[in-house]
């Protein structure tokens, strides 16, 4: 479970990226967080890992308290979480197969273990076949399932994904998304920040809107609004 209740995170440089968001993502949901470019999707996204801090407001993921955890307990926070971007972040030198596992190695997981999971997340995206590639020999779309494929190899119960299709033509962006639609069918949380509307417009999912630092929209696609806007006055703005 995600909450986030009255958040405000204002950059060093004065930059107020989110100015009172609040709003809350039960375990097995599947979100879009949608705005335009600079509206404060990333940085939600980095209050979720803990690579960013909130100014002020709480923000709660799973039993982690993101302001006043531990550093110690970053690392079992973000190894509940796989995480995938816009630019796949494989490394060059290692095979696809050796990509995966190093998400397991990092965590320590038993190598015969761990090879067996890599062959499972491999399948899941068709990519077994590719195993000892290159990931510059693969497509684009090949290279986001492989990243999707080591987002899923410690088996997190969230992943989240900053612009994952937004280096792919459309019909490869479609199945990317079903993809992470057919993981989140198998209980993970999955959460992907996008400002392609029409591609969420058709998946009928949960979607989340900021603009400027706010949310404008809170609703699931079949138009009921299940959870437009907090109680919190500081989060409202513009709700009525
Ligand atoms: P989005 O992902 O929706 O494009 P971001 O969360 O990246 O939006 O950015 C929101 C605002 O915060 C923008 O004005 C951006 O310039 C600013 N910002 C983002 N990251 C930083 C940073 N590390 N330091 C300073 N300002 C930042
Ligand atoms: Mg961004």
């Amino acid at each position: 479970m995600i909450r986030f209740e009255n958040v405000h995170k204002t950059y060093k440089s004065g930059s107020d990226a989110l100015r009172g968001v609040s709003f809350k993502i039960d375990d097995g949901e599947f979100v879009f967080i949608i705005g335009k470019s600079g509206s404060g999707k990333s940085t939600l996204i980095k209050l979720i890992t803990r690579e960013e801090k909130p100014s002020r407001g709480y923000v709660l993921v799973d039993r982690f308290p993101i302001s006043k955890m531990q550093a110690a307990l970053v690392p079992v926070l973000r190894r509940q979480i796989g995480m995938v971007f816009q630019d796949f972040r494989l490394i060059e030198s290692k095979t696809v197969f050796e990509n995966v596992a190093f998400a397991g190695e990092i965590v320590g997981m038993p190598p015969k273990q761990l090879t067996q999971m890599v062959e499972i997340v491999l399948s899941v995206v068709d990519l077994r076949h590719k195993a000892n590639a290159m990931p510059l020999e693969l497509s684009g779309g090949e290279q986001q399932r492989v990243a999707i494929a080591r987002a899923m190899v410690n088996e997190p119960k969230l992943i989240v994904a900053d612009e994952p299709t937004g280096n792919l033509d459309p019909q490869t962006s479609e199945s990317i998304m079903a993809l992470l639609e057919e993981i989140n069918r198998n209980g993970t949380t999955v959460i992907i920040c996008t400002h392609d509307s029409n591609l969420v417009d058709r998946m009928k999912k949960r979607v989340i809107e900021i603009d400027n630092g706010l949310i404008v929209r809170d609703e699931l696609a079949s138009g009921y609004c299940a959870r437009k806007f907090s109680e919190s006055d500081d989060s409202a703005g513009g709700a009525k």
